[in-house]
């Protein structure tokens, strides 16, 4: 069934959208992104999203092209319009369409604003968060500001193609020695009892549920330490897990062949998931 999707302004029938051949974002993944959980036909953490989403415009010397309050009703309506129960917003802003030039057009160049809903029943029941992920590890080969949250996903892209050719589900990735994050989620482990995952800078994408699950879980008196943390300590600890906005927090059972801990998902993980759905459903909008 055709969705409803919203391009500059309009909200249209997903084959009558259209972008331009010029659009910076087409030519120089000169864009940043956000995709913001749908639970119930409401929101997880919009705030956290909007907030990010102008810190990585700022970053690239943007502004918001349209206001936080719009873009809420922009991603109401498409969840109404479309009938979505549990899916996803995948939200797009681009410096807009201009000739092709390395240099930025001027500052009036209207930016292009694409936001589009993906239903998907059962979100929060995910069958994998009971099964734990298998993850390989790869160099991390991507650029330096992974804080800023851009549309050049070439690189995690492949990274999920080698785990799958190595029967697995995802890829840690690794630099000097210490994990960075997931292709697509902060990772973490436990040691000792501790949370353990990397502090924030431009090695990392700033995860907003990253942030939401370190408050929960300082809330629930669960120590965290935020540092950097090697493969052998990941292979070492007692719990491994990752999170995301579309997957919440994941067990991560397997790493490189060699099961963490048990083998099963960990206790630390199945009760910060269920903390973090909770309070997340509570707070939604
Ligand atoms: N790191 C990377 C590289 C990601 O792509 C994502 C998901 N967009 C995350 C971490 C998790 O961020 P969030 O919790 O905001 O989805």
């Amino acid at each position: 069934m055709s969705r409803t999707v919203y391009v500059n302004g309009d909200f249209v029938p997903e084959e009558e959208a259209r972008i331009s051949v010029f659009d910076r974002g087409f030519l120089f993944a000169d864009g940043v992104y956000e995709v913001t959980s749908v639970l119930g036909g409401r929101i997880l953490d919009f705030d956290g999203h909007a907030a990010r989403l102008e810190r990585s415009l700022a970053e690239l010397g943007m502004g918001m092209p349209v206001t936080r309050d719009a873009l809420l009703e922009i991603h109401r309506r498409l969840i109404a319009e479309n009938g979505i129960d549990d899916g996803l917003v995948y939200l797009q802003v681009t410096r807009g369409a201009a000739d092709r030039d390395f240099a930025y057009p001027s500052q009036d160049t209207p930016q292009t604003v694409v936001l589009f809903t993906q239903s998907k029943p059962g979100l929060a029941d995910n069958p994998l968060a009971r099964e734990g992920l298998k993850i390989i590890s790869i160099p991390d080969e991507r650029w330096g500001r992974r804080d800023i949250k851009t549309v050049q996903l070439l690189y995690p892209s492949m990274g999920k193609m080698m785990a799958k050719a190595a029967g697995a589900h995802d890829a840690w990735m690794t630099e000097d020695g210490h994990v960075t994050e997931g292709t697509s989620n902060n990772a973490y482990i436990v040691k000792d009892g501790v949370i353990v995952t990397r502090d924030l800078g431009p090695e990392i994408l700033h995860g907003i549920t990253r942030k939401a699950v370190l408050r929960f879980a300082r809330e629930a008196q669960m120590k965290v330490e935020e540092r950097a943390f090697t493969l052998e300590e990941a292979a070492a600890a007692q719990e491994a897990f990752v999170t995301s906005a579309s997957t919440f927090v994941m067990p991560v059972v397997e790493i490189d062949g060699h099961p963490v801990g048990d083998g099963r998902p960990g206790p630390i993980a199945i009760r910060l998931r269920e903390i973090y759905l909770d309070e997340s459903r509570k707070a939604s909008l």
